[in-house]
């Protein structure tokens, strides 16, 4: 698969947000890649998909690795450009629209997919729980977070690795941001 690092460094990719000082938490890092800087928008009208690595630094602030472009089905998300000294991480990326040409009524990307799943829970486990959550812009401009954690099961009396999702909506800022530059073809 090719993959290209968008330049952060131009005016249109870095939002105002985007700086050294990085964000209180995840979702902030989330938001101010990807939809205050307009690229959630750009990748919803490539059809395309984007990720970066959402990461924690020991002060606490989250910041953002530079983005990766894929392609309809598939992204690699940079876990490569985290710094060592990051305790946290976060992988992030986006899906293109629901509707394939030629797919029928079927939607994609709706939320995350078998394949995220498997790679999330993957990177979970390699990294001894250190990349412990992934973020996504589905194909309804909704955004996820999909979390893993160590917890106690009484189904199987035995303590594993458990995941949840929380559905945070249609972010407020992507609703005011889409509102600034016309509607988006979302009429389901
Ligand atoms: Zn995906």
């Amino acid at each position: 698969m090719l993959v290209a690092f968008w330049p952060l460094a131009s005016n249109a990719a870095r939002g105002p947000g985007l700086d050294d000082r990085g964000f209180e938490n995840a979702q902030d890092a989330f938001v101010a890649v990807f939809i205050d800087s307009g690229l959630g928008r750009r990748a919803y009208e490539e059809n395309r998909e984007y990720a970066a690595a959402l990461y924690q630094m020991p002060d606490g602030r989250w910041h953002a690795t530079p983005v990766s472009t894929g392609d309809l089905k598939s992204c690699r998300i940079p876990y490569d450009k985290v710094p060592d000294g990051a305790v946290r991480i976060a992988g992030a990326h986006t899906h293109g629209q629901p509707r394939i040409a030629g797919e029928g009524k079927q939607e994609f990307g709706t939320g995350f997919s078998t394949i995220d799943r498997r790679n999330a829970l993957l990177s979970y486990r390699v990294t001894h729980g250190r990349v412990e959550s992934q973020w996504l812009l589905t194909s309804h401009l909704q955004i996820l977070e999909l979390s893993f954690a160590m917890a106690y099961s009484p189904a199987d009396s035995r303590i594993g690795v458990q995941s949840r999702i929380r559905d945070l909506g249609l972010s407020e800022r992507f609703a005011r941001h889409s509102a600034d530059t016309g509607p988006l073809a979302t009429s389901r």
